[in-house]
């Protein structure tokens, strides 16, 4: 039988997904697995939603064939920009697919939970123009590292509550977030900002981020001649931007799925994040997936350069993927990605997120063919990390000297 890499009827990825939630969010989960079958596939919806990416993000976002890229690694290298996306990121598709689905479901209150804040802003930006109440939870230390993010949040609008549990990050965010949903389940709709949580979260994610896929088909007929590429590269925090570009190929198996997921210091120390190269089976925020977790099971501290990446967790999708072979999975270290960050800067033009620039360094790391089209998303753009890399290229200038 041929796989099928899709989520089962049950919410499930292989042994990986699934919904373990406390009884009080049951029938919210239902009503949003409900909306999902109504209003996905409706055409007054689509045309809503296909009108606001178009008219408001900006899309199609380009697909740029990187000339200086492809010579100095021997390969036909696209970028697909979701830089250049209203608020920054691709996280802003998610929000307007979201935020329209609340609003069908009668919800008039909207929460999020962020880490590096880009979440947090393209949930407080959709609420700005739906007019509808955000609470994002952050952790305290987030709050500190991304204070540009804090008030961009609150500019729009949004009342950014700290989170001072645990490591005060984004794990401790999402528990927040979860707890406000369990106190307020019937007149809030949680806007979860990457493919985790519990079903149908994962896959209704993956499906708002699916217009990536879905337009690279297109650019790369007319780039190409053919709808398809050889390899497709995303790197992987939660996993919302990759599962996005790689929807529409999940069972193209003429296409090589490749993942960076963020190995910080190094997958052979304690400050890492590469959940699917550390993690073990566990739940964590309504769903089984791979965990990184001590031998007793207590979730460990992720540590990554980019807080993007620095999730102890993984979407159901990827482990499944990972675990089946169908994904090829990097562990990237805030080195290789920082020197892939300045590459792209000095070559082309762009400065990426420092998420982003992790998928960028998997050109470094595997071997290509001349006549191979490779499609790397640049899930974001490097704006929110300028003050991290202000600082490295201080101390390069000095090192240089
Ligand atoms: C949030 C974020 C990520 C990681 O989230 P995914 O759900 O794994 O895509 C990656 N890149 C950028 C720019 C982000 O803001």
């Amino acid at each position: 039988m041929k796989m099928d890499y899709n989520v089962s009827e049950d919410g499930y990825y292989g042994e990986f997904g699934g919904a373990y939630i406390p009884e009080i969010l049951h029938a919210n989960v239902e009503k949003l697995k409900a909306a999902c079958r109504t209003y996905l596939d409706d055409e007054a919806f689509k045309k809503e939603f296909y009108g606001l990416l178009r008219d408001y993000v900006g899309r199609p976002s380009p697909l740029y064939y990187a000339r200086r890229l492809s010579e100095k690694y021997g390969a036909k290298v696209y970028l697909k920009r979701e830089d250049l996306n209203h608020t920054g990121a691709h996280k802003i598709n998610n929000t307007i697919g979201q935020i329209l689905l609340a609003r069908r479901m009668g919800k008039t209150r909207i929460i999020a939970e962020t880490g590096a804040g880009q979440h947090g802003v393209a949930s407080a930006t959709v609420c700005a123009l739906m007019n509808m109440p955000c609470v994002v939870y952050m952790g305290e230390t987030d709050i500190r590292r991304q204070r540009l993010n804090v008030q961009k949040m609150e500019m729009l609008g949004a009342e950014v509550r700290s989170v001072t549990s645990g490591n005060k990050t984004l794990k401790d965010a999402t528990n927040e977030a979860i707890r406000d949903w369990c106190c307020h389940p019937e007149d809030t709709h949680y806007i979860i900002g990457s493919t985790v949580g519990p079903h149908p979260y994962p896959d209704m994610v993956a499906r708002f981020q699916s217009v990536i896929s879905e337009e690279i088909g297109r650019q790369l007929q007319e780039k190409e001649g053919r709808s398809y590429p050889d390899y497709l590269i995303a790197c992987v925090g939660g996993g919302s931007n990759a599962a996005g570009t790689f929807y529409h190929y999940l069972n193209d198996e003429r296409v090589k799925l490749v993942e960076a997921e963020a190995a910080g210091l190094g997958i052979d120390t304690d400050r890492s994040a590469a959940t699917i190269h550390l993690g073990r089976k566990g739940i964590i925020h309504g769903a089984r997936t791979l965990v990184m977790q001590t031998p007793d099971g207590q979730i460990t501290e992720p540590y990554s350069i980019s807080a993007g990446l620095d999730y102890p967790g993984i979407g159901p999708v990827h482990a499944n993927l990972a675990a089946r072979g169908r994904a090829e999975v990097f562990a990237v270290t805030d080195t290789q990605a920082v020197d892939a960050a300045f590459e792209l800067t000095s070559l082309e033009g762009i400065i990426p997120a420092l998420e982003s620039a992790h998928a960028l360094a998997v050109l470094g790391l595997k071997k290509f063919r001349p006549d191979e089209v490779v499609v790397i998303t640049v899930s974001g753009r490097g704006d929110k990390d300028m003050e991290t890399y202000i600082q490295l290229f201080q101390t390069r200038k000095t090192d240089k000297r």
